[in-house]
C-alpha cells in the first residue's frame, strides 16, 4: 500500500502542497533574515526534493528575491510563504515546516545560526546548537547567547549539515 502524500498548502487553500515519502527532520534557522522575513524567532525549514514536492495553484504564487539566490513564493491572496528555491540547490525546494499542517513533521535535528539569535528567546535545552561566523559551527552547550548581531546571511539553508 502506498503512503498517503503528506499534506499542506497555504491558510486560503488556493495553494496546495503534497510530499510524497517521508519527511526528513527540519532544521531551525534564526538568522537575521529568517526572523525577519517570518517576523517570528526563527523558521523551521524542511528540505524537500523537488522530484517528490507537487504544487497545485502555482499560478497562485507570487515571489520575492530576499537575496540573489534566494526566491521566496508565497500565496498572492492569504500571502502565506509556501516555498524558497535557491539557485545553489535547485533540485531542493525549502518549505516553512508549518505549511505541511496535515504531515507528520518529525522534531528538528538543530537550531542553526544561533550566534544570531533573537536575545528574547531561549533556546530548548536539549537542542543541538550550531552558530558561529557560518551559522554551522558546533556549539557547546549550554549556550544561550545571541542578539548581538543580526545578519542577513544569504545562506543556504538546505546546504546545513
Ligand atoms: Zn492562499
Ligand atoms: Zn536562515
Amino acid at each position: 500500500m502506498a503512503a498517503t502524500p503528506a499534506g499542506g498548502g497555504c491558510h486560503c487553500g488556493a495553494v496546495v502542497l503534497q510530499i510524497r515519502g517521508t519527511l526528513r527532520p527540519p532544521i531551525n534557522c534564526h538568522c537575521g533574515l529568517c526572523r525577519r522575513l517570518s517576523g517570528a524567532a526563527f523558521t523551521t525549514w524542511l528540505s524537500v526534493p523537488v522530484e517528490v514536492l507537487l504544487v497545485q495553484g502555482e499560478a497562485e504564487l507570487v515571489s520575492y528575491r530576499p537575496t540573489p539566490n534566494l526566491q521566496r513564493l508565497f500565496c498572492r491572496h492569504c500571502g502565506t510563504h509556501v516555498l524558497t528555491r535557491d539557485a545553489r540547490c535547485q533540485h531542493i525546494a525549502g518549505l516553512p515546516a508549518g505549511v505541511m499542517a496535515d504531515a507528520d513533521v518529525p522534531a528538528p535535528s538543530g537550531e542553526y545560526f544561533t550566534s544570531h539569535k533573537a536575545p528574547w528567546y531561549s533556546l530548548p535545552a536539549s537542542a543541538p546548537c550550531f552558530g558561529g561566523n557560518t551559522g554551522v559551527e558546533p556549539l557547546p552547550r549550554p549556550f544561550d547567547a545571541g542578539g548581538t548581531r543580526s545578519r542577513d546571511d544569504d545562506h543556504c539553508h538546505v546546504l546545513m549539515p
